[in-house]
């Protein structure tokens, strides 16, 4: 919004920044089908709200290609790859290279001159297969997202010979050689993956078919795949075309997901929300022209756990396509506005992720699905409309339906009682402004969860950097008309404000993380990701509730 100010110029929208280039033009090859056809019937769900049934001849949004195969191999076993990525720490010993197959070779790229944490060489070693070398070095103090940063152009490197087969190592101490092949592997596995691409001849490069660690005893493989699936899904699913992933595609594609992973799934339809009052929601739908919206609620109970309220509830963002509304955005600014739903795809491939790792918790996921279109039915400045929670709200600026689709999300998740509730957005341009892409921001209701929240990010290697949630900056939305305003009028500090509405909508007891995704793309990529469309999000949120438990620091129910 305030597209006429360069320091007001709102997001919902990471593409503002960018020149504005198409995106997706890294050698994909899959082909998606449209969903223009696709048909879904509904049914009465046992709970009384409606509940999707697949119509088999839906179109399939999902992607192809799975992981490939990882396996273990002896170090002549992997001299026999097209490629050998290998992590070494920034003044190798020697004798390290000892491990690796024509180690002479090695050696000889090592004494080129002296290299620095980050540099990358290659060779090609003297066997029949001319396989591919790829040194890479790190340094001992290096962060998570500075091995990953590595391990991306390490394959960067690979990808130009289109290896089918690829050998990763990480020599060093043992933490060393963890975190190495850790991001190798994240990196291969994003690599590996084949975005959507639509050319009417598929281009014929190869694609990696097999991983093949040294040492894989050192590697978490369960974990590593199950992240990384997470992050490609959600690289796939924003990089469809807005034609493509429209509200029926959508609401498809989270039913079969659901299915495939035996996890509990409802589709709150528009009747449905109407009777629930979620009207902030209804506001930003009602110019759609199918009346296809809705929030898709899924639930994730391990065996045994038959919980009704969540442990943890997953909130996510997933406007289809963000024209602005009647505040109608720019060219450049709505160019890439089908982006606009990755949070929702980080909450599903989060718990979907947890899900494959048996995770011991009881989780929900609640999505977000609409478009925020003009038209005749658009909504307006100045109306006012009454969220799900009863709290009233005057709108400001058509361009904030992110806040407002969320309010009532948030406001739905919260009457089931989780311990622990946590929203991702690509919301504001203010983050954008704060931190760039390289970074999202988090902000908490709870100050003292802020510590952990960005330490997950800086061990995980998805960063995220904390904003103040102080309650002073409320006046700054007061409305003489209503609860609350939906934004203030100049843009200062949206990315904080937009929070503070947002916690309007939260239980007070209820512990809660708003991610508001400033990373969610990146011309060139970000950490070990080589596409615009990085996925941000599922490591983090698995590195923050598995490793870090999170859950430890918000107590108990009470
Ligand atoms: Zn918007």
């Amino acid at each position: 919004m305030r597209e006429n100010s360069r320091l007001h110029k709102r997001r919902n929208d990471p593409g503002f920044t960018r020149d504005g280039q198409a995106s997706l033009s890294l050698g994909f090859t899959v082909s998606a089908s449209t969903s223009a056809n696709s048909r879904i019937t509904r049914t009465k769900g046992r709970t009384g709200r409606h509940t999707a049934r697949l119509d088999p001849r839906a179109p399939n949004l999902l992607p192809a290609s799975d992981t490939p195969k990882i396996t273990r191999a002896s170090a002549p076993e992997i001299a026999e790859l097209d490629a050998i990525l290998a992590i070494v720490p920034d003044s190798p010993a020697k004798s390290l290279f000892g491990e690796l197959p024509e180690s002479e070779r090695w050696q000889g790229l090592n004494a080129r001159s002296k290299p620095r944490s980050g540099t990358v060489r290659t060779t090609v070693l003297a066997n029949p297969r001319q396989t591919l070398a790829v040194l890479g070095y790190i340094g001992a103090e290096a962060s998570t997202f500075e091995r990953l940063a590595l391990a991306g152009r390490m394959l960067k490197e690979a990808s130009s010979r289109c290896p089918g087969s690829i050998g990763l190592i990480a020599l060093g101490d043992d933490v060393a050689a963890q975190g190495g092949v850790d991001a190798l592997l994240a990196a291969a596995l994003a690599s590996a993956f084949q975005m959507p691409a639509f050319r009417s001849h598929a281009s014929e490069d190869a694609t990696i078919r097999r991983l093949a660690l040294l040492d894989a005893a050192k590697v978490d493989i369960p974990y590593a795949t199950a992240a990384a699936r997470g992050n490609n899904l959600v690289r796939w699913l924003t990089a469809l075309p807005p034609n493509m992933l429209d509200a029926q595609g959508y609401h498809a594609t989270i039913a079969k997901l659901a299915k495939a992973h035996k996890v509990g799934f409802e589709w709150l339809d528009e009747q449905s929300l109407r009777r629930a009052g979620a009207n902030a929601f209804l506001a930003v739908s009602a110019a759609n022209v199918r009346r296809d919206a809705g929030i898709a609620h899924l639930t994730y109970r391990p065996p045994g756990n038959k919980a009704r309220s969540p442990d943890i509830a997953l909130i996510g963002k997933g406007i289809l396509f963000d024209t602005g509304g009647v505040n109608l955005k720019p060219h450049r600014s709505m160019l890439d506005m089908h982006i606009d739903m990755s949070g929702s795809a980080v909450a599903l491939a989060t718990l979907l992720a947890l899900v494959e790792l048996k995770a011991p918790l009881a989780v929900d996921a609640w999505l977000a699905i609409t478009e925020n279109q003009i038209g005749p039915n658009a909504y307006r400045p100045q109306e006012v409309v009454k969220a799900a929670n009863g709290v009233t709200i005057q709108v400001i600026h058509t361009d904030a339906e992110g806040r407002m689709v969320l309010a009532d999300t948030l406001a739905l998740a919260g009457k089931t009682q989780p311990r622990f509730m946590m929203d991702f957005a690509t919301l504001t341009g203010a983050a954008v402004y704060s931190l760039t892409e390289r970074m999202s921001g988090v902000l908490t209701n709870r100050p003292k969860l802020a510590a952990k929240l960005v330490e997950a990010g800086r061990t995980s290697g998805e960063r995220v950097w904390n904003f103040p949630f102080d309650a002073d900056y409320d006046t700054d939305l007061e409305s003489k008309i209503a609860d609350v305003l939906q934004c203030s009028v100049d843009g200062k500090g949206d990315h904080i404000l937009a929070t503070r509405f947002l916690s309007r909508f939260v239980p007070d007891d209820i512990a809660w993380a708003h991610v508001d995704l400033s990373s969610a793309t990146r011309n060139g990529g970000l950490a070990h990701i080589n596409t615009d469309i990085t996925g941000f999000g599922v490591r983090y949120a698995l590195e923050l509730i598995l490793k870090h438990d999170i859950l430890a620091d918000v107590g108990r129910r009470k």
